[in-house]
């Protein structure tokens, strides 16, 4: 019975590798006031207001329809009217379950776990109940790109340590954090393998400092070369977030960006907005002819920050040439994004250069490291699910040529595998008892 117990613990492994549930806002920033709901994989419990309405929906047949009426969720199954709540839950009920979101003005999401619903400011607050690890997954999938698993690992590592730092972000508002990039992107359940082998790789990873304390891991798109310091864009300097040379950066997508602006534009921001006087001849050939070979903070002590944010630039790290004959600067600028801690299109190109995952991490955390709090069970549990997943991956590799259906889902895949192996293991199991049973009477 005990190995049975622990089958089944196996079975919800994705559901439960830490075993930790969070809450998301999903569609933070849509104004969704109906929302079609059916079912991709699994069965679910419908409650309204914390009683159960309809018991295993289960299947593509049924639909639910969520509406936001007066402060209240009006409920609709299979197109019969249940009335108005307070709120309502779709409770997941097998270990793999999916949900596809339609809403009515808004695009088509599919989330694993539970979703609460309710009404707030006349439109529908969506939370997601879902397992963080498959959270993390989500996260990795929404805020980085490209097909190498390590690439995954390394978001999966900073996500999961800036989640663990920052758990109780919306506490007030009730759930844990938004799907917005105030706190992570989370734009859909993961459906790429690569990135649950990336992010079950990491798991029971976080990145700490020299003293043992979860880091803030802030990162941006492309560093152009060399990343910032903390306090050259935020206010503190922070040991961990210093400027390093960065020049796996420099062959990625957003290492170069470029912008023309009037001159006169350019002069009079800098002599109205800080009060320098664009009339001396040495102060606007600084402004006109403003160099960095190296990263700088200000520019006539105008921080860069301040700069960046009234012009709409991708970065602060740019040079400035002035084109007399047409009265125009150009800023020819390096990289995308504040600059601070890792750089994503660094660590894709490091990652692709064979660097490993932790020399990454310590590349652009000064002096941080990875602690591992990974127990056995755990390492067990991943080293199985991974093996599976890389199966998976496989079989995709051999026939990319053939067109996949719906059901050939991997998530649905990896558990049909793993509902196998458990009849497999009772049917075993049954036998050993059989066999104790002879041993017994005899
Ligand atoms: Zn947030």
């Amino acid at each position: 019975m005990k190995r049975i117990l622990s089958l089944f613990f196996i079975l919800g492994i994705f559901v439960a590798l830490k075993a930790e549930h969070i809450a998301v806002r999903i569609y933070t920033t849509a104004n969704i006031t109906l929302l079609n709901t059916s079912f991709d994989l699994g069965s679910y419990n419908l409650y309204a207001n914390d009683t159960l309405l309809i018991d295993s929906l289960i299947g593509t047949g049924h639909s639910v329809e969520f509406k936001a009426i007066e402060g209240q969720v009006n409920l609709s199954v299979d197109g019969h009217n249940y009335g108005r709540y307070n709120k309502a839950r779709l409770q997941a009920i097998d270990s793999a379950c999916i949900l596809c979101l339609n809403p009515a003005n808004g695009k088509q999401r599919t989330y694993e776990g539970s979703m609460d619903i309710r009404s707030k400011n006349g439109r529908l607050l969506l939370i997601n109940d879902v397992d963080f690890e498959t959270y993390l997954a989500g996260v990795a999938q929404s805020e980085i790109y490209g097909h190498e698993s390590d690439i995954y690992r390394v978001q999966a590592v900073i996500s999961r340590t800036w989640a663990m730092r920052n758990i109780n972000k919306h506490a007030a508002e009730g759930f844990n954090f938004c799907d917005d990039v105030h706190c992570q992107a989370y734009h859909n359940r993961c459906i790429r393998p690569e990135i649950m082998l990336g992010t079950l790789a990491s798991t029971g990873e976080t990145i700490v400092d020299a003293s043992g304390n979860l880091i803030e891991t802030p990162f941006h798109a492309n560093s152009g070369g060399q990343t910032s310091n903390s306090e050259d864009v935020w206010k503190n300097a922070v040991p961990y977030l210093r400027s390093v040379p960065d020049t796996f950066s420099l062959s990625m997508k957003q290492a170069h960006w470029s912008k023309k602006i009037k001159a006169d534009k350019w002069l009079n921001y800098f002599a109205k907005n800080h009060g320098i006087n664009t009339k001396d001849k040495n102060l606007r050939d600084s402004l006109l002819h403003f160099q960095q070979p190296q990263r700088r903070a200000d520019i006539l002590g105008v921080r860069l920050v301040r700069v960046r944010m009234d012009f709409g630039l991708r970065s602060t790290f740019f040079n400035v040439t002035f084109d007399s004959v047409r009265n125009e600067i150009t800023l020819n600028g390096h990289g995308y994004g504040h600059g601070v801690g890792l750089s994503q299109e660094g660590t894709i190109n490091m990652v692709r250069q064979g660097i490993s995952y932790d020399s990454i991490i310590r590349h652009y955390y000064t002096g941080a490291y990875i602690k591992n709090d990974r127990s056995i069970e755990e390492e067990v549990r991943t080293e199985n699910l991974t093996r599976h997943i890389e199966t998976i991956i496989e079989e995709d590799r051999q026939k990319t040529t053939q067109k996949k259906s719906k059901q050939d889902d991997w998530l649905g895949r990896l558990f049909r595998i793993l509902d196998r192996e458990e009849r497999e293991e009772v049917y075993d199991e049954k036998k050993q008892d059989l066999e104790d049973d002879w041993k017994y009477e005899w």
